[in-house]
C-alpha cells in the first residue's frame, strides 16, 4: 500500500473522537490505524508492513484476505445474506455437519454463537439445564470471555473488575510446572498433584451441585499451559464419577493452532462439550458455537432448551465457515502447522531459551508457543510483574518495540511473548518473523540480573 497521510489522520481522528475501545483507559491509548493486510502481513498508512505473529486476537487463523474464505462470503450475500435461526438453512446445516465430522464420535449437534464469549455461556447453560446443578469450577490464569458468565468463569485480572457475587463461579489451580502451585518437579507429579486438588475442590463444594467444568484445552492467553500427561483423562474421569458436565473451551487453540481439529485430540480427554469460535472462519464474520454430546442433546429432545441468538447459524459466517473446511483439506493446513511446529518452530525456540538469558521457559505445540522472560532464570522472577501495566510493564514494551521496529507484530501478555502467526505463513515468513523476535530478545535480556 501507500503511504496516505491523509487517511491515516482521518482514520486516527474519528478513532479518538468516536470509537470506544476494549479493555483501555480512553485517554491513553492510540491505536494504529490499518490500511490493508493479506496473508500473514498488515500494513499501516505509512506503507510499514507487519508480520502479524498474533494472528490479530489468534484468530485469524488463515490470514487476512483469504481469498476462498472472501469468494465464499460474497457469493453467499449474492444468494441469502441472512435468515433467522428457526429456519433451516443449507450452509449453517453444512457447517454443523463438517463440524461434527472432525468432533469425536458421540458429539453430533452444534448450537452457534456470535463469539467466544457466548459459546462458553451457552455451554454452561447447557450444562446447568441438563444437570439441574448450578456451580462451575474453572482455572486461576484463564480467560473464557467477558459476558457475564464467561468473565466470572475467567481466572484472570480481566474479572475482577466485573466480579459480582453468586455467579456460582468456583475457581481451581491447573496444572503449570514452570510455576507449580503444587510443589511438584516433574510433569507426572504436577498432573497427579493437580487433579487431587481439582478432586479435593469438588468433594468440598459439594458435587452434586456442580453443573459443570470448564477448561481450556490449552490454556490460551495466560500462557501456553499445555496439559501434562494424563491430565485431561483424569478430569474427564472426575467429571464421569460425579456426574458434572466437561465443558473444553477451544476458542483459542481449536481449527488447527495446535496441529489439530480440536487442541484436546492431541492430549486426550473427552469432553461433553465444545467451545469454538476465532479459527472456525478466521473471524471474517463473527462466529462462535457448542458442539454438544448426544447426552446432553438427547435431554433438550423433549425439554425445549431455554435460550436463544437472532443471529445463531449466520449464512455469511457458515458459509465462511464451510471454505474454511475446504481450504484446511485441500492445503493440508493441519499437516503444514505439524510440520512447522515441530521443524522450525520448536528447534529455534529452544536455541533462544539456550541464548537469551531473559528467556526462562518456552513450551508449546504447532503454531502456538510462549516465551516466558524472566529477569533471573534461576529465581524465575518474572521480567515485569504480574499483571504490570504503565511503567512496570517498560521491559515488554521495549521489548515489543524493537519486534514492531523489525517488521513483527509481537503478541505479548504480562511476561510472555506467544509466538501464534497464521497457520498459512510461509517458512520464509516464519523463519524471518522469528529471528527478528529473536533479536528483539536482546533487548529483553538488557533488563534481566
Ligand atoms: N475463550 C478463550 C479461550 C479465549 O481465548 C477467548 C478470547 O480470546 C474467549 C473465550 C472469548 O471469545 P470472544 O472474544 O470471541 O468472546
Amino acid at each position: 500500500t501507500l503511504p496516505d497521510a491523509e487517511a491515516d489522520a482521518q482514520v486516527r481522528a474519528d478513532d479518538r473522537a468516536h470509537v470506544f475501545h476494549s479493555w483501555s483507559a480512553q485517554a491513553l491509548i492510540d491505536p494504529v490505524p490499518v490500511a490493508a493486510g493479506a496473508g500473514s502481513t498488515f500494513w499501516d498508512y505509512a506503507g510499514t508492513g507487519y508480520l502479524d505473529f498474533g494472528s490479530q486476537l489468534v484468530n485469524l487463523n488463515l490470514g487476512h484476505q483469504h481469498p476462498d474464505l472472501v469468494a465464499a462470503i460474497q457469493q453467499q450475500a449474492g444468494r441469502l445474506a441472512t435468515i433467522q435461526p428457526s429456519i433451516a438453512n443449507d450452509v449453517r446445516g453444512e457447517l454443523a455437519r463438517l463440524i461434527a465430522d472432525v468432533a469425536p464420535d458421540g458429539l453430533e449437534k452444534v448450537f452457534f454463537t456470535n463469539g467466544g464469549a457466548e459459546a462458553n455461556e451457552y455451554a454452561v447453560r447447557l450444562a446447568r439445564q441438563s444437570t439441574g446443578r448450578r456451580k462451575v469450577l474453572s482455572m486461576y490464569r484463564s480467560y473464557h470471555g467477558s459476558t457475564s458468565t464467561a468473565i466470572s468463569l475467567t481466572g484472570d485480572p480481566r474479572r475482577w473488575a466485573n466480579d459480582v457475587s453468586d455467579t456460582g463461579a468456583v475457581r481451581f489451580f491447573g496444572p503449570y510446572l514452570y510455576r507449580s502451585p503444587f510443589h511438584a518437579s516433574t510433569l507426572q507429579e504436577e498432573s497427579q498433584r493437580a487433579l487431587e486438588h481439582l478432586e479435593q475442590t469438588i468433594l468440598l463444594e459439594g458435587p452434586a451441585t456442580i453443573a459443570a467444568i470448564i477448561i481450556e484445552s490449552v490454556v490460551g492467553t495466560n500462557g501456553v499451559l499445555v496439559p501434562p500427561p494424563g491430565y485431561l483423562q483424569g478430569v474427564r474421569e472426575l467429571c464421569d464419577r460425579h456426574g458434572i458436565v466437561y465443558i473444553a473451551d477451544e476458542v483459542m487453540v481449536g481449527f488447527g493452532r495446535m496441529g489439530e481439529w480440536f487442541a484436546f485430540q492431541a492430549y486426550g480427554g473427552q469432553p461433553d462439550l465444545i467451545t469454538f469460535a476465532k479459527g472456525v472462519n478466521s473471524g471474517y464474520v463473527p462466529l462462535g458455537g457448542v458442539v454438544i454430546s448426544d447426552r446432553i442433546a438427547a435431554h433438550f429432545d423433549t425439554t425445549p432448551f431455554a435460550g436463544g441468538l437472532t443471529y445463531s447459524g449466520h449464512p455469511l459466517a457458515c458459509a465462511a465457515g464451510v471454505a474454511t473446511f475446504e481450504v484446511f483439506a485441500r492445503d493440508g493446513i493441519l499437516e503444514r502447522v505439524r510440520d512447522l511446529g515441530e521443524r522450525v518452530v520448536e528447534p529455534t525456540l529452544r536455541s533462544w531459551a539456550s541464548r537469551h538469558p531473559s528467556v526462562g521457559e518456552v513450551r508449546g505445540r504447532g503454531l502456538f508457543w510462549a516465551v516466558e522472560l524472566v529477569r533471573d532464570r534461576e529465581t524465575r522472577e518474572p521480567l515485569v510483574p504480574f499483571n504490570a501495566s504503565g511503567s512496570d510493564a517498560a521491559p515488554m514494551g521495549a521489548f515489543a518495540a524493537a519486534a514492531k521496529k523489525a517488521g513483527v507484530w509481537p503478541f505479548v501478555h504480562f511476561n510472555r511473548t506467544h509466538i501464534a502467526p497464521p497457520l498459512v505463513i510461509t517458512e520464509d515468513e516464519l523463519v524471518r518473523g522469528l529471528s527478528a523476535i529473536d533479536e528483539a530478545l536482546t533487548v529483553a535480556d538488557g533488563f534481566t540480573a
